[in-house]
Order: structure tokens, then sequence, then C-alpha cells
């Protein structure tokens, strides 16, 4: 029996993260959403946290003469963040909140002890060798909740030497786009850039798979996680999306993830590791599995992927300014207010804008961050 506080209950992967706590009986302590109010009252009704969360006041205030009938308090903001994040009978603190907001709670639960399954990979991004590092001051343990993170953390099972591990292998599905050129990038539209072809997530990350973004994210955030160097870690077209990602050891091994996608698993794993339990994601049928295919990341039409690794190699607060940049210039193509190859735009003017400062503290990142928005803006 677990306690579970979640952050960012009424996105996609929140929700996920509830039909597996409810499949495995466990208990719900908190849960935060930005202000979706009505599916906020009705996850509270089913699962009766103690504590409920708005970012946004005037949510909270509605939230709070909904449940005027329940034993739910409810909170707003930061602090009602915070709050649940530190929850002193809570066990797990799972962060699926969206972006640069979910990484003082991420640090506040570590500095209780806490074990983060961490869906929230801004966070590693912006400031990851400050996470890594308070977790282990505090005795914190950080679990992916990643697909590609989680593949590799099950493939590392049974490693002590880190100096064993050749190269980790992150699949990318290549998004809607793969194989086109810049120029034919030019012009693709907002509606065509949320078709995903293998998995159905939030519009953020939809459009950081369209543009490549993500698995540059997702090469940091590895870097952080595995204490390896960029040269170490690798990213691999596979449309299929069938192998999440994979570890090629010293010895040429190469042991690999594979499974349907269906972000129930990693969402599971890091709940019950180091156990694994019978779980609600779907089966892998190998018999009727497409054939598997591999092909090169493109970081010419995709300079995203480039940006990302630039920023990567100069290390410091560059992440930062990249993961802000980027949250920017995404939030201004959901609204339609820029094209989609004016996002790389934005990201590449932001790192030659921002200067970078080396071994940040948390209010460097924080400045860093909003410098970056400033400039992309
Ligand atoms: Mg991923």
């Amino acid at each position: 029996m677990k306690r579970i506080a979640l952050l960012g209950s009424t996105g996609s992967i929140g929700r996920q993260t509830l039909e597996v706590v409810e499949t495995m009986g466990y208990t719900i302590t908190a849960l935060t959403a930005n202000r979706s109010v009505e599916l906020l009252e009705a996850q509270c009704r089913k699962f009766r946290p103690r504590l409920a969360v708005c970012m946004d006041p005037e949510a909270a205030e509605t939230l709070k003469i909904k449940l005027a009938d329940t034993c739910v308090e409810v909170r707003s903001g930061m602090d009602g963040l915070l709050a649940a994040a530190e929850d002193e009978d809570t066990d797990v603190v799972l962060t699926a909140v969206m972006g640069m907001v979910g990484l003082r709670p991420t640090l506040a639960a570590l500095k209780k002890g806490r074990r983060v399954a961490l869906a929230n990979k801004e966070t590693l991004v912006c400031a990851g060798e400050l996470v890594m590092e308070t977790a282990r001051r505090y005795g914190g343990e950080i679990l992916p909740v990643d697909s590609e993170h989680s593949a590799i953390f099950q493939c590392l099972q049974g490693n002590r030497d880190r100096g064993e591990v050749k190269r980790l292998i992150i699949t990318a599905s290549g998004g809607p786009f793969f194989g086109k050129t810049k120029q034919e990038l030019e012009g693709v539209t907002l509606q065509d850039a949320l078709k995903h072809p293998n998995w159905s997530m939030g519009a953020k990350i939809t459009v950081d798979s369209a543009t490549m973004m993500n698995k540059g994210l997702e090469i940091i955030e590895a870097m952080r996680l595995y204490q390896l160097p960029l040269e170490k870690i690798s990213a691999v077209v596979h449309r299929e999306s069938i192998i999440h990602s994979l570890v090629e050891y010293c010895d040429n091994a190469i042991l690999a993830q594979l499974g349907t996608a269906d972000m129930r698993l990693p969402i599971q794993y890091a709940l019950t590791w180091p156990q694994r339990v019978p779980g609600v994601a779907r089966k892998l049928d190998l018999l009727s599995c497409p054939p598997l295919t591999f092909a090169p990341t493109d970081e010419v039409n995709f300079p995203c992927l480039a940006l990302a690794k630039a920023a990567a190699r100069e290390g410091g607060t560059a992440t930062a300014i990249l993961n802000g940049a980027n949250e920017v210039a995404v939030g201004d193509f959901l609204a339609g207010k820029i094209g989609f190859m004016d996002i790389p735009r934005k990201v590449e003017t932001a790192l030659e804008r921002v200067p970078v400062v080396q071994d940040p503290s948390l209010d460097d990142i924080l400045a860093a961050d909003g410098a970056a928005r400033a400039a992309a803006g």
C-alpha cells in the first residue's frame, strides 16, 4: 500500500497515473491541477485526497465551493503545490506538471527524502545537476516516468559499474514530419503537428515531438539521470515505437525494453520499483508486431535537436535557456502566433542573446529561464 501525491493530475500522464493507482489500490494524498476545476473535482470525489491544489487562484476558489461538502482542503498557487510535494504522509510524489513550474516542488520533495516519480522532464533539463545533488544529499530518489528513460532504467537493473555502459540509445518515433525537408516544414500547420503517429500526449510534448526538441530534451534528461556525458548518449529513429530505448554495454551486448506505446507501464514501474506486479498496460504481441526499423536522426531539417545538443555541450544555464525559450515558442505556435520553423529560430536567438552561467544556483537557473522567455517572446 503506497501513498501518492500526484502533481498535475488532470493532464495525460496524471489521468493515466490515476488508472494505475486505482488498479493497485494505492492511496492519493494530494491532487493538483492548473485550472481544470471540473475534472479535478471529479478526481477528488473519487480518490478523496486530503489536499487539492489549483495553480490558478480563481479556479481554486471555485473548487473550494464545489468541494465544500467534503473534507478535502483546497489551496492555490506555488505554496499549494509545495504543500502537496512536502506532505508528511506521502511515499511517492509523482510530478506530471508541465514545464519549469515543476522544479521547486521536485526539490522540496527530495529534501524530504521522498521518492519522486518524474514525468516532468523540464526539471532535469533546466536544473539537472542541482536536482541530482539534492537527491543525493537528502536521500531522495528520482525514478523516471518518461518512457525512454524508464526503458533505460529497466535495462540498467543489475548494473553496478556505470563504466560498463558504452552507450545509451534513445529511440525516437520521428514524429509526424519524419522525412520532410526544412522547406516543407516551413508550411506545416498546427493541426499537422498535433497528429502524432504512435503516442497520445498533451499538446506541448506533441509539438516537441514534431520539432524533435523532445528528443533533445530527453538526451539532456538522460545525461543528468544516468550521469553520463553527451558522447555516451545517442538517438535513433524507430518509427514503430515498440523498442522504448536500449543500453549498449562494453562487451557489445545491447539490452532493449519492448512494449506497446502505453505510458501506464513506466508510470507503474516508477511506483512499484524494485518490484514488478501485474498491471493495466496493454500486452505486446510479438507475432503481430510490424518489422522493427531504425534510421538516423536528422539534425539538418530538425534544428531543435542540434540546438539541444549544443546547449548540453555548453552546460551551465544553457539548457535552462534552451528550455525556457522552447516553452515560450511552443506556446506561441499553439496560439497560432508563429510558424513551425519559428520555434527553432526563437530558441537559437535566446541561446545567442542570453549569457550562460556555469555551476548555476537555483536563482541563476530561474534568472536564465526568465531571460530566455523574454528573448524568445
Ligand atoms: Mg519520452
